[in-house]
């Protein structure tokens, strides 16, 4: 746990996926980027999908960031894409002495199954009627993002999963972000906007006198894509996600700030410095 501003701040991994190699480092050779993380036979390298979990205890709020991939998955479909799920994050809100039903707010950084997945699951059978997991609380998601969702291009169609959110928004739990320049939802807290990876990704900001922090999503997923020209294959617009990093690099040195990974398996957190011109991790947040 770290403490930002109003916040304590926990990082936990719902599970795991595999992805192909080359599709999540873009244009780096792969002489390169396996030297970061180590492909399986397949040609794939393990991404956790993490939850960051962020509680106020004065203001009673408890904010979850992304939810993983969940349990929605036909066992032909989670081996496709080597998909695990667990408990974790249920076992850290019991540890909390909290459930469920407890959550306050859940921010949908984007759409895309690997991060939308783990708010609803089947009620009853496989395919079945789909029940929602915090059904108290309100789902952020910015209003162009999900238009974006519903009408996506050919290519990272197959990212957006409809049984993911459509029922959420049927029962009024999606609370919609809008325009470029959108106000924070609550105190301590504000957004930041990326529009590389996919349109309108929101990123929570949690505001710290000394050490903001930003949960990079899929601007930054991992720390091998802390390089700006490391950008991932799925990234509709790579440079724009390129010009977003190397903003965001400028104020870890700047504003001190940390940063906070999706996909990591290893590490929930860090603290960037630049190095000769290049990013470099200077401590590790005990996330
Ligand atoms: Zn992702």
């Amino acid at each position: 746990m770290i403490r930002a501003g109003r916040f304590q701040v926990y990082s936990v991994i719902n599970g795991h996926i595999w992805l192909d190699g080359g599709a999540m480092f873009g244009v780096v050779p792969k002489v390169l980027w396996q030297k970061q993380a180590v492909p399986d036979k397949l040609n794939r390298i393990q991404l956790a999908m993490r939850t960051l979990v962020a509680i106020d205890d004065d203001a009673r709020r408890v904010i979850l960031v992304d939810s993983g991939a969940g349990s929605k998955w036909a066992p032909k479909d989670a081996r496709r894409y080597g998909i695990s799920h667990c408990n974790a994050l249920a076992e850290l809100l019991s540890s909390l002495g909290l459930t469920d039903m407890e959550v306050t707010d859940v921010v949908i950084t984007h759409l895309h199954f690997d991060h939308a997945g783990g708010m609803t699951f089947w009620k009853n059978e496989p395919g079945g009627e789909i029940e929602v997991r915090f059904p108290n609380a309100r789902h952020w998601v910015h209003a162009r993002h999900l238009e974006h969702a519903r009408n996506p291009t050919l290519r990272d169609k197959a990212s957006f999963m409809p049984r993911d959110y459509e029922e959420l928004d049927k029962r009024g739990l999606l609370q919609y972000v809008t325009g470029d320049e959108p106000a924070g939802p609550f105190e301590g807290m504000r957004w930041l906007l990326s529009k590389g990876h996919t349109p309108y990704q929101l990123l929570p900001w949690f505001e710290d006198d000394e050490r903001p922090l930003l949960f990079a999503g899929d601007m930054i997923p991992q720390i091998p894509h802390l390089s700006p020209t490391w950008g991932m294959g799925y990234d509709l617009y790579p440079v724009t996600t390129l010009e977003e990093k190397r903003r965001v690099l400028r104020m870890c040195v700047e504003n001190h700030l940390r940063l906070a990974f999706s996909h990591d398996p290893e590490v929930g957190g860090a603290e960037v410095e630049m190095v000769a011109g290049r990013p470099v991790v200077s401590r590790v947040l005990d996330l």
